[in-house]
């Protein structure tokens, strides 16, 4: 049984959308190991073609490749990723090492590729060198080399994964006559281990050297010569299954393409990092002016009240008090009385009805003097300090008594406290506070129990003042109390807060955009690099994970400026307006500069999708002829 068999393999080229060239027309032909086969034939003749099938980096074709009793054709992509592994090992014409790592490292990247122990590589690269007579060179960059000496390690490199088979596409087609006969001898050794090696050359000085000499012409063989046998060990070989590059050298490998071009990488993250540092930014000043707002602005927590009535003048309900302490926002209620047009007033020989009489309870508006009522005194509005004082200063009025009663029931004397600014409705007719006892007193004098008609609603913060107004609208209720103008600036900052975030998110796309061509612009600039990774064994999944690891480090390093750059922001302008008492960019919370960071490499993966999508779709064969 043949340890390699060819059958009927029949390969065509798609010219144009009709017209197709067979390559191949029908090759069949077998191999043993430790054959050291010649492939010749003239330039188009299909050799690489050929090369390309068996090195498993061309599945388009019909007929059989039979490796040991199996079918490539039957192979699984993964398979075939192993299969370009561990069993077969590529040498080119045109060298193909990756240029910016090291020999050693050229040579240890189809063993990461495997997942191999850092430790065995580091060893196994050395004694590979040293086979191919380049362990002095072990840390020399590619371009240091001469093209014998590039070909060489390339040796080392199909070796590296100790394959059965290693192919080699011209590779003494570049060298001097010297360094082809020194290459030629290496390829010798290598079959005399036990390996098949098969060479395509035009060169019969080469096919001399061979143990086997395959001619192609018109797409089958021509011509198969044996000549004198190499002295090959014969071997059998375990079928190992290949492992998998590992994900810390799938990252270091990204981070070595981004340090490559790190002017760039840096470039691009700064550009990611404006916009996340614009979004932080914002959300860090909205929260500390809405902070500011609420600390400063509204001193206390009088002005986070809301008081409404009872449209039908009863005491509310249990139910609708449960009702309106579940709205959102709503911390908590307290009950309280105002009567209207039930109370009588009087002073020397002046008197009348109040509009209202509402109980002192919570905050009460400004006085413009004295203050606010404790027992047995009354707070009055300005109309009916006028009243009182008949053309006299408003602050007149205090300290004078009143007699309050209800119908026929007996009065209540109480000293003016204070005259407020009553900026209601009712401001043009006679209005006061006391309170709720004397209330209490007035209503039990005439039998009736006072109405707790009037309700305080507690807000937990600035923000829920309008929803809860509007909330407490909703259900049929007229709210009093409402400091609309700190709503309204609330209402700004969150519109100002969105439209701004908008602006952000655009130059986020901006960033993303960026980041996205510059992947792309990255995987066309290593169209050739990507070829040669999936020669060596890279599977798709390695290339993708490659650049969205790419991707993935420019978002992180753009996320980590953003977040440098806006905490010295913040603190510069926190220090600059320290006089305000609070600050005005937010430090609190942490939360933006962590999802600022995640947004960034989020966003950047996400960029990073398509241009790692085409890298891992690009056809190896392909990518390993460009230039
Ligand atoms: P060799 O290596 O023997 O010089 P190749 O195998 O590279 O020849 O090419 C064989 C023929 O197939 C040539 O005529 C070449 O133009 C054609 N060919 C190779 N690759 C392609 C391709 N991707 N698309 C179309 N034609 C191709
Ligand atoms: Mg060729």
């Amino acid at each position: 049984m043949a340890f390699l068999q060819l059958a009927n393999i029949k390969k065509e080229y798609n010219i144009s959308r009709t017209e197709t060239q067979q390559v191949l027309r029908n090759i069949s032909v077998e191999f043993k190991q430790g054959e050291l086969v010649a492939l010749l034939g003239e330039s188009g003749s299909g050799k690489s073609t050929l090369i390309n099938i068996l090195g498993g980096l061309d599945n388009n074709y019909t007929g059989s490749i039979i490796l040991n009793d199996e079918f490539l054709k039957d192979f699984s992509e993964k398979q075939m990723d192993d299969y370009r592994k561990k069993r077969v090992g590529m040498i080119f014409q045109s060298y193909n090492l990756i240029s910016n790592i090291t020999v050693a490292e050229n040579v240890k990247i189809a063993m990461k590729m495997c997942g191999v122990d850092e430790k065995i590589q580091t060893e196994r690269a050395l004694k590979l060198l040293k086979v191919v007579k380049m362990d002095h060179a072990a840390a020399k960059f590619p371009n240091q080399l001469s093209g014998g000496q590039k070909q060489r390690v390339a040796i080392a490199r199909a070796l590296a994964n100790n394959p059965d088979i290693i192919l080699a596409d011209e590779p003494t087609g570049a060298l001097d006559s010297r360094s082809a006969e020194l290459v030629m001898l290496i390829l010798k050794k290598i079959a005399e281990s036990g390996k098949l090696v098969i060479v395509v050359t035009h060169s019969q000085k080469v096919a001399e050297s061979c143990s086997r000499v395959v001619s192609i012409a018109d797409g089958i063989i021509a011509q198969d010569v044996k000549a004198a046998g190499l002295n090959a060990k014969s071997r059998t070989r375990r079928a190992a299954r290949a492992g998998s590059i590992s994900t810390k050298n799938i990252m270091a490998l990204a981070w070595k393409n981004l340090w490559r071009s790190r002017q760039r990488s840096l470039l691009v993250s700064i550009a990611m990092a404006i916009g996340i540092a614009a979004v932080i930014l914002i959300l860090s000043v909205s929260a500390g002016i809405t902070s500011y707002v609420n600390e400063v602005l509204i001193s206390g927590d009088e002005s986070l009240r809301l008081e409404i009535e009872n449209p039908d003048g009863v005491s509310f309900a249990d139910s609708e008090i449960e009702a309106i302490e579940k709205l959102d926002g709503v911390s908590d209620t307290s009950d309280a009385a105002i009567s209207k047009n039930n109370v009588n007033y009087a002073f020397k020989n002046i008197g009348g009805t109040l509009l209202t009489l509402t109980s002192a309870e919570g905050a009460l508006p400004a006085a413009v003097a004295g203050g606010r009522p404790s027992e047995g005194q009354i707070y009055i509005n300005e109309a009916l300090a006028a009243e009182l004082c008949d053309g006299e200063d408003a602050s007149a009025a205090v300290g004078r008594q009143i007699e309050l009663s209800m119908g026929k029931g007996e009065g209540v004397s109480l000293v003016v406290s204070g005259v407020y600014e009553d900026g209601s409705s009712y401001s043009a007719f006679a209005c006061a506070y006391a309170e709720r006892g004397v209330m209490e007193e007035l209503y039990a004098s005439v039998g009736r129990k006072l109405p707790l008609n009037r309700l305080i609603v507690e807000v937990e913060s600035a923000q829920y003042l309008t929803a809860v107004s509007e909330d407490l609208q909703t259900l049929g209720y007229t709210v009093s109390g409402e400091n609309s103008s700190l709503a309204d600036i609330l209402t700004y900052i969150d519109l100002g807060t969105i439209v701004l975030t908008a602006v952000g998110a655009i130059s986020l796309a901006v960033s993303a955009i960026m980041i996205f061509i510059v992947l792309y612009i990255s995987v066309i600039e290593r169209t050739k690099e990507i070829g040669v990774m999936r020669a060596i064994g890279g599977s798709k999944g390695d290339i993708r994970r490659i650049f969205l690891f790419e991707a993935a480090f420019l978002g992180a390093i753009g996320g980590a400026i953003a977040v440098v750059a806006s905490l010295l922001v913040a603190v510069i302008v926190n220090v600059c307006t320290a006089s305000l008492g609070v600050n005005i960019v937010s430090y609190y919370y942490g939360i933006y500069y962590m999802v600022g960071l995640l947004l960034s490499v989020v966003l950047s993966v996400c960029a990073g999708v398509a241009p790692a999508s085409y890298a891992a779709s690009l056809d190896p064969v392909e990518s390993l002829r460009r230039e």
